[in-house]
Parts: C-alpha cells; sequence; structure tokens
C-alpha cells in the first residue's frame, strides 16, 4: 500500500465529520444507545465499536489501521506509553514458569519487566548477545515462550538478524517480539521478515513532537484479539484520546521528518567520525560498522539516533563538553523535532541501583530537523572550549 495514502487517507471518512481535514478528537470515556438491543450488539464488539473508552476510541482507531498498515500488520493497539506496549506484548504470552529468551541491554525498562516484575510472577529469562542468531537458539529451553528482541538496541545500536531469528523461533514454535522504536516502520518493518509483534514506544518518532507519551502494537489480529481480551483491558494502560490525535498529527510528516532526519544524522555521523575527540561511533548506517551488510539488509536508511565514545575519561571535561552544547538539548527521550544528547555520566552516580551502566565517556545523540551546519558548529564550539584544558 502506498505509504502517503496510509498517511493521508486510510481509515479515515471525512464525510462522517463535515469534511473536517483533521479528524476530531472523541474526547469522551462512553458512548450511548438508543435501544437495550442496539447497547447489546455493541458490547458484543466491544474491540471493534465505540462503546467504553479503555476498549475503542474512534479518534485512536483511525491511528490503529494507519500503524498497522505501515507495518503490514493486520491490526494494530494504541497505548497509553511504550513501556504499557512492551509489557502487554510479553506478559500476554508467558505464564507462571515460562521463560524468555532477550537481546542483551534492552531499553531500561524493558529490563528491569524481565529482571525484576515478571521474576515475581516466576518467570525467568537469558540475555543473550543478539548479534549471531545462533544464540538465541541455544538459549531456548523447554519452557521458552518469548524471544524478545530490539534492533537497533538502546546505547550501543547492535542488530540481530530478524530473518534469521524468526525462523528459530517457529521452528520451535516460540513467539518473537520486537521493539521498532528506532527504524519506525519506514525504515524497517519486521512482520515482513517473520517476527510476530511489533511494539513502539511512539512518543519518539511516531509523536515526533516531544509533547506525548504514548506506544503501539502491532500484530495478526488474533494476537491482537488475545492482548485485547486481557491485558489490554485488564491492565487499561490506554492512549487518550487527545494523545492519540497528537500521534495522528505526528505521523503525516513521519516520512518528511525521517528523510531529513537520516540525511542529517549522516553528515554529523562523518564529522565526527574523523574527530581526533572521537574515538569511537556506534551508528549501524556506518559502512565501517561491523553490521553494516545486516543493515542494509534489513533496514533502508540509518535513523538519527548514534552514540559517541570521548577520546577523554576526565569527567570533568566531559561535563564541560556536554554543557557547553547549545543546540543539543540535554535530555532522555529521542525521535522529536529537536537535537539531544544523553551523557552517559548522568547514570554514574552513587545511586545507579548497581546495574551495569555504560562508560562514562559515551554519549547518546539523537538528531533532530536542524541543519546540520547549526549541529556541527555547536558541537565545534563545544570541543573548542575543552580542547586547552586537556592534559
Ligand atoms: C523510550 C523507549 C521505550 C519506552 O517507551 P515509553 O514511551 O517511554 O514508555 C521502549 N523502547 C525504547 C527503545 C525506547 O527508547
Amino acid at each position: 500500500m502506498d505509504i502517503s495514502y496510509i498517511i493521508n487517507e486510510l481509515g479515515e471518512d471525512r464525510s462522517q465529520y463535515a469534511g473536517a481535514v483533521a479528524p476530531p478528537i472523541m474526547q469522551t470515556a462512553m458512548f450511548s444507545f438508543d435501544t437495550v438491543e442496539k447497547m447489546r450488539e455493541t458490547l458484543q464488539q466491544e474491540s471493534e465499536m465505540p462503546f467504553y473508552t479503555r476498549g475503542h476510541n474512534p479518534t485512536t482507531h483511525i491511528l490503529e489501521q494507519k500503524m498497522a498498515a505501515l507495518e503490514n500488520a493486520e491490526d494494530a493497539l494504541v497505548f497509553a506509553s511504550g513501556s504499557a506496549a512492551v509489557a502487554a506484548a510479553v506478559i500476554a504470552n508467558v505464564n507462571q514458569g515460562d521463560h524468555v529468551v532477550c537481546v542483551q541491554k534492552p531499553y531500561s525498562w524493558t529490563n528491569k519487566l524481565l529482571n525484576s516484575f515478571l521474576n515475581r510472577f516466576g518467570v525467568t529469562n537469558t540475555m543473550v548477545d543478539g548479534t549471531d542468531p545462533q544464540n538465541f537458539e541455544s538459549a531456548i529451553q523447554p519452557n521458552t515462550r518469548v524471544l524478545f528482541l530490539e534492533s537497533p538496541n538502546s546505547w550501543t545500536f547492535e542488530q540481530q538478524d530478524l530473518a534469521a531469528v524468526a525462523q528459530i523461533a517457529k521452528k520451535h514454535d516460540i513467539v518473537t517480539i520486537i521493539d521498532n522504536s528506532y527504524a519506525t516502520p519506514l525504515f524497517q518493518k519486521p512482520i515482513d521478515y517473520g517476527i510476530d509483534i511489533v511494539v513502539h514506544s511512539a512518543t519518539k518518532y511516531i509523536s515526533g513532537h516531544s509533547d506525548t507519551v504514548a506506544g503501539v502494537l502491532c500484530a495478526s489480529k488474533a494476537m491482537t484479539n488475545k492482548i485485547f481480551a486481557s491485558e489490554y483491558m485488564t491492565l487499561g494502560g490506554v492512549v487518550a484520546p487527545f494523545n492519540a490525535w497528537l500521534l495522528l498529527r505526528g505521523l503525516r510528516t513521519l516520512p518528511t521528518r525521517m528523510d531529513r532526519v537520516s540525511a542529517t544524522t549522516a553528515i554529523v555521523v562523518n564529522y565526527l567520525q574523523e574527530h581526533s575527540m572521537v574515538s569511537k561511533i556506534y551508528y549501524p548506517y556506518l559502512e565501517s560498522d561491523p553490521q553494516y551488510t545486516l543493515a542494509k539488509k534489513q533496514m533502508t536508511k540509518g535513523a538519527g539516533q548514534f552514540t559517541i565514545e570521548l577520546a577523554i575519561d576526565d569527567i570533568a571535561l566531559i561535563e564541560k563538553f556536554c554543557n557547553h552544547l547549545q543546540r543539543f538539548l540535554m535530555a532522555c527521550s529521542w525521535g522529536g523535532h529537536e537535537s539531544l544528547i544523553f551523557p552517559a555520566c548522568v547514570l554514574h552516580t552513587s545511586a545507579n541501583y548497581n546495574r551495569a551502566v555504560p562508560p562514562v565517556n559515551m554519549i547518546r545523540f539523537c538528531i533532530g530537523l536542524e541543519t546540520p551546519e547549526a549541529l556541527i558548529a555547536d558541537i565545534e564550539q563545544a570541543f573548542g572550549a575543552i580542547i586547552p584544558e586537556i592534559r
């Protein structure tokens, strides 16, 4: 299906709302009926029909249809956060005593879900180096029910071979879930490679404006029906209609933003690659990256996140460099219109919960919609502020 059709038309029936170009925000908790019969009939199809907004809302439903089509999935569910979507996908597919194999170093709260929350319910896991698909197979136990991927993963952007892992999972009758937030459905379509469930932090590129927290889950109709009837309705972490509307608005410009972000990132990464202050870059779409061939196979472009290691380990100077950046905001999250850094030294405090944290000289960047010239000039002046002090 044509992407511009999905984004501009699919799921929208403007004749239903006075020809309004932007769909209405159905900011209502519930929907009313003229007759008992109509109400009874609607309740039978609570996931498909406007009955109660925890189950179905027409504004949210437009977004569900678009996201499902973008991911080549049969159906989608929208959640109040990416973490709610991740949790629903995993919890729906495990019972007490089951086991999950997960790529190592997933997003921090995915890690927490598996290593703290689900442990309370007797669900165990093995975290594997996902760069070799064989590691997933080797970690499979008789009670393994889920293989969890995040490709590229957070901070260091290692990839997993989606087709190979999906094939292993099918052989063992195990459900595969991928966190596809980094690539978006525009740059990577995991379902085409045989992955069962795709989840997104829609807070990031789908929203694209750093003004909404939300999540999306795309899968077969059978899978979304199963999740709807349990985790979606019981845990109830569904998106508010207004936030769904903001996501629809963000989605309108997703292709334009992603193309721009990808092009600017290539320029900034090239600049940093040559810089004597940078000892290493983690970016999957770099020709020198060990997984570049895989990146070209399963992602059409590189997105805007990468991590650098500075060629210094003096924390005071690292902090000074970060503090001197003007155009890059210092914040968590990513995927909005603005460029950001997240310095790993933020995580190096006495209260870092003893978790494995990225080395202190790592800085994660996310490129926004500024010009590459402005961003490079900003980095250059911040390096200029610390270079005289290096001994
Ligand atoms: C931010 C993020 C999440 C969590 O999403 P929220 O919307 O913040 O709940 C999950 N996975 C990845 C890769 C993320 O970056």
